[in-house]
């Protein structure tokens, strides 16, 4: 017999949109809050590009799941299965939710098939290698250790994909990013945005409410934003969510806005990086207006090699930052 069970809040993927927004309301207080999250680890994924090159141990980027879910959440460790609101928000195996409170949808985008499938027999190729899991990183600094010589090529699919994922191989290395989509058992769901064919979730895009459901808010990776989909976008998402959250809950209009900033952070060196920030419309918002950092600059490298994981893992995380 299925439990029903109704919570206040109920958020489904405990990524860094998840984990942030549960962070911030229980900030502001909220308690009955439930995180639906498969995963006993979380990654911090930004660094993954510089364990695929050798400037960053993969033991870096990986914390066990249970230390950075609030106190005072719920983890379900558990998938979510389906997302229909003829029956309610979502379910998993473990649990059915209320259709009645807030929900929010950050579990991310994933790869459409497995990265690699064709290239290196038809290229004569002797490598390939993807950088978009937890696995790949590793293997991937692996394989340009041991190329000697030989011509890159960079691939990266039609379609929105996670921000930092485009690499460089040789021709004896082929670094090929795959096709990446909303996961199945959303894209095939209502929740999804029929003008996305990559199955990402219709929300306002200055708000993240649901454009059908307004108990329902989605960020992160999995929502259809026009913008880059980045961990740095999250950062700034997350703080809209919950305020938007929290004033949909007493029939109170919605109070945030989202500009659509992003940044993409560009390793352009072994020592060097770019720093572009922008809004939707492609406005610069820099973070730092006092220096340039559309050049590449060692500084920006020591943000991303140091300080933006401190930032990611002291800050974000904890609802601060
Ligand atoms: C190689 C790489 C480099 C990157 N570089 C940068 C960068 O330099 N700067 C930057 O800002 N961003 C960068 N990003 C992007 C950034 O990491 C992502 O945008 C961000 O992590 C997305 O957060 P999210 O919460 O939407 O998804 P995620 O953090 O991926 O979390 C999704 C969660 O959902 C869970 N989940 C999956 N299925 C289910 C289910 N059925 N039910 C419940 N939970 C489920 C997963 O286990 C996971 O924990 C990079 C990404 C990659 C891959």
């Amino acid at each position: 017999m299925t439990t029903v069970r109704h919570h206040q809040v109920v958020i489904d993927g405990g990524g860094t949109a998840g984990i942030s927004v549960a962070a911030r309301l229980r900030r502001q207080g909220v308690t009955d809050i439930v995180l639906v999250e498969p995963s006993e680890h979380h990654y911090y994924q930004p660094l993954w590009t510089l364990v695929g090159s050798g400037l960053a141990k993969a033991g870096e980027t990986v914390r066990p799941q249970g230390k950075l879910i609030p106190k005072g959440v719920t983890w379900i460790r558990d998938r979510a299965a389906a997302s229909t609101r003829t029956t309610g928000p979502s379910r998993s195996p473990a649990a059915t939710r209320s259709p009645t409170t807030s929900s929010s949808w950050p579990p991310a985008c994933s790869s459409t098939s497995s990265p690699c499938p064709v290239w290196p027999s038809r290229s004569g190729g002797t490598g390939c290698r993807a950088t978009t899991g937890s696995t790949s990183p590793p293997r991937t600094w692996e394989f340009i250790r041991n190329v000697r010589g030989g011509t890159a090529i960079f691939t990266m699919p039609a379609g929105p994909i996670k921000c930092g994922t485009k690499e460089s191989i040789d021709y004896d290395l082929l670094h090929a990013v795959p096709p990446q989509s909303a996961p199945a058992w959303l894209k095939d769901g209502a929740l999804a945005d029929p003008a996305s064919p990559f199955g990402y979730l219709a929300v306002d895009q200055y708000t993240f409410q649901s454009t059908r459901w307004p108990d329902v808010f989605a960020l992160g990776d999995v929502a259809n934003l026009p913008t880059s989909k980045t961990g740095a976008a999250i950062r700034k998402q997350a703080p809209v969510v919950v305020a938007n959250m929290l004033a949909a809950r007493r029939s109170k209009p919605l109070p945030a806005r989202y500009d659509g900033y992003t940044s993409c952070p560009l390793v352009t060196a072994h020592n060097r990086m770019l720093l572009a920030e922008f809004d939707y419309g492609l406005k610069p918002k820099p973070s730092f207006p006092f220096i340039d950092t559309m050049k590449p600059r060692y500084d920006m490298w020591l943000l991303k090699r140091y300080g933006l994981s401190a930032l990611y893992w002291h800050g974000m995380l904890r609802g601060l930052a």
